[in-house]
């Protein structure tokens, strides 16, 4: 019996480690093949556009249509105005199985936000993000890595409940909540977003890049530069990618022009 859990587990962290690396590495379904020859094939030959910055966000109307799936959601006006707006939120499936909806927590006016996926079990029964295994490694990277207070920063997810046995949040759940990120990073108005893991930085810029390719460069989501990396989860597993988390971290801490712990400036 025990044998059977570890190698669930185990099972379960390599299936997750694949997806947290962009699921190059998963068999993959008829149209996946399909979609992946499609966009193998060589694009026509066009002008070239002048280089750009940063990668392009999701289209602005996006955010218009985004806005008008919840009359009234544009007009929340902070952040506790939101949070009665999504009050005992019963939009999606998800309500069904939560203890607690976990909101986002943090300073409403904080430079930086973090975005996670969804909550886990700890977050669930807490109501707070972050503050499982991998919450206390994020926690690690912004007190002691970049010298900052957990509560200077904001952290929020994808999606409010938590997805039974952390799955991943299905495709009409992101659909249902991801407004009500939207509304958070237009209330907070943060200067830059760590987008953690492969499913959040994929569902908010709307990709399907594999997060080892969108990790360490600047992206763009409504206005406001985005830095991917890796999701903590993952570092509890493979230690030896922090030190791309760290390089990651340190171009956020340039950008906001902080001064970068146990360095020289
Ligand atoms: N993982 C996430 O993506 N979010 C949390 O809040 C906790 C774990």
């Amino acid at each position: 019996m025990a044998t059977d859990k570890l190698l669930l587990d185990s099972i379960r962290d390599y299936v997750a480690q694949i997806r947290e690396e962009g699921m190059d590495g998963l068999p993959r379904s008829d149209r996946q093949v399909a979609a992946a020859r499609e966009a193998a094939r060589p694009a026509p030959i066009v002008a070239k556009p002048a280089p750009q910055a940063v990668a392009p966000s999701a289209p602005a109307a996006a955010g218009i249509q985004l806005f008008a799936k919840y009359p009234g959601l544009d007009k929340t006006a902070d952040l506790p105005a939101l949070q009665t707006f999504i009050g005992n939120c019963t939009r999606c499936k998800l309500h069904g199985g939560r203890t607690n909806l976990v909101f986002g927590i943090g300073d409403p006016k904080a430079e930086l936000m973090f975005v996670g996926e969804g909550p886990g079990a700890d977050e669930d029964l807490k109501g707070e993000p972050f503050v499982g295994r991998a919450g206390q490694l994020l926690t690690d990277i912004i007190e002691r890595g970049m010298g900052l207070r957990r509560g200077e920063v904001y952290i929020c997810n994808v999606v409010k409940c938590r997805p039974p046995g952390n799955r991943n949040p299905e495709p009409d759940e992101v659909e249902a909540c991801e407004p009500f990120l939207f509304r958070q990073i237009e209330l907070v108005k943060p200067r830059v977003i760590v987008g953690l893991g492969t499913f959040a930085v994929q569902s908010v810029l709307k990709l399907k890049t594999p997060i080892s390719k969108l990790r360490g460069s600047w992206h763009e989501v409504r206005g406001i530069k985005m830095m991917p990396t890796f999701h903590p989860a993952y570092l509890l597993r493979n230690p030896g990618d922090k030190r791309l988390v760290w390089s990651d971290i340190q171009e956020v801490m340039k950008f906001l022009g902080r001064p970068i712990p146990g360095r020289r400036s």
